[in-house]
């Protein structure tokens, strides 16, 4: 919007463009000469095309946007993002069926994904759904509640938690009752997570109708907790850790608790002693002396995996 202002750019005009970045063409200006005479600054939209409720620009920001929680493009947005391969992952929940399903009202928000069932023989009526294909998106439905707590709190769909604070927000806080009881201060304490995405997910908490639809999802089986909770194992006790260069995903505290958290023993230093290293960015002369002793070197990745499996 602002480039439109800027450049004054209107409807029907002819542009120079030029190749930018890799795919968008960008709009290097406007041929003013060929304009027509009734030509009109483009202004931008008030209201919502979809909705027609007001329409927001947050204050620093470019874009705007429609804050209307039951504005049925927002709720179209919300589930396909939920039901998105990187969150919920649910297979056969696509646009197009999300599209129809909140047209004829079987969706209002995510949490009616898992109310589908109620309504089989009514979605199996529907044009060009068999019984095949909804007994499948069913099954996938039910599948999905084994997604672990990160990927439910990515799949809620709070503005700028992505899904790498999600995976932070959920390894701190261990569970949802924690996060919602947190403070910004306890949620900004936690490595890489700033005043922007501490603030909404206190808006996003403080809204009656998510909690409401937490609290159905909950009801329904979702993972609103991290799995090794509390549940201490000794599976790696015989192995020593070592951490070096910059951690991405966690911190150095809550590496050290996983790893306790399984009997594993963390030190500072590298030696022939060492089972793992594990290794961020720019990591130093510990690397080189672990390859030096052949010493098994985990990314974050690989360790997290390791963590898991462990039990
Ligand atoms: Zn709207």
């Amino acid at each position: 919007i602002e480039e439109i202002e800027r450049k004054d750019i209107r409807e029907g005009d002819y542009v120079i463009i030029e190749k930018g970045g890799d795919v968008i063409p960008k709009v290097v200006h406007v041929i003013t000469k060929k304009r027509g005479k009734d030509s009109v600054i483009t202004i931008p939209p008030q209201n919502c095309p979809v909705c027609n409720s007001k329409l927001i620009r947050p204050e620093g920001e470019v874009a705007i946007y429609c804050e209307n929680n039951t504005c049925p493009a927002q709720v179209k947005g919300k589930i396909e993002h939920f039901a998105s391969r990187g969150a919920m992952d649910i297979e056969g929940l696509g646009k197009a069926i999300i599209d129809q399903f909140v047209d004829y009202n079987f969706l209002k928000s995510y949490a009616d994904i898992y109310d589908l069932h109620k309504h089989k023989n009514e979605l199996i009526a529907l044009e060009r759904f068999g019984e095949q294909s909804i007994n499948n998106l069913l099954s996938a439905i039910e599948e999905s509640k084994n997604r672990p707590f990160e990927k439910v709190l990515f799949a809620l769909g709070i503005r700028f938690v992505g899904a790498g604070a999600a995976q932070k927000l959920a390894h701190h806080f261990k569970n949802i009752d924690n996060l919602l009881k947190a403070s910004e201060e306890d949620i900004e304490n936690i490595h890489e997570i700033g005043p922007s995405i501490s603030v909404s997910i206190k808006k996003f908490f403080a809204t009656s109708d998510n909690l409401e639809i937490i609290n159905r999802l909950r009801k329904a089986g979702l993972k609103f907790a991290i799995e090794s909770t509390g549940e201490t194992s000794e599976a790696l006790r015989d192995f020593t850790f070592v951490l070096t260069g910059t951690l991405e995903k966690f911190t150095r505290d809550e590496a050290k608790e996983m790893i306790q958290q399984k009997g594993g023993k963390v030190t500072g230093s590298v030696s022939k002693n060492t089972s793992y290293l594990v290794v961020g960015e720019n990591a130093g002369s510990k690397l080189d002396k672990a390859e030096k002793l052949g010493i098994k070197i985990l990314n974050e990745d690989e360790f997290l995996s390791l963590i898991e499996s462990a039990k």
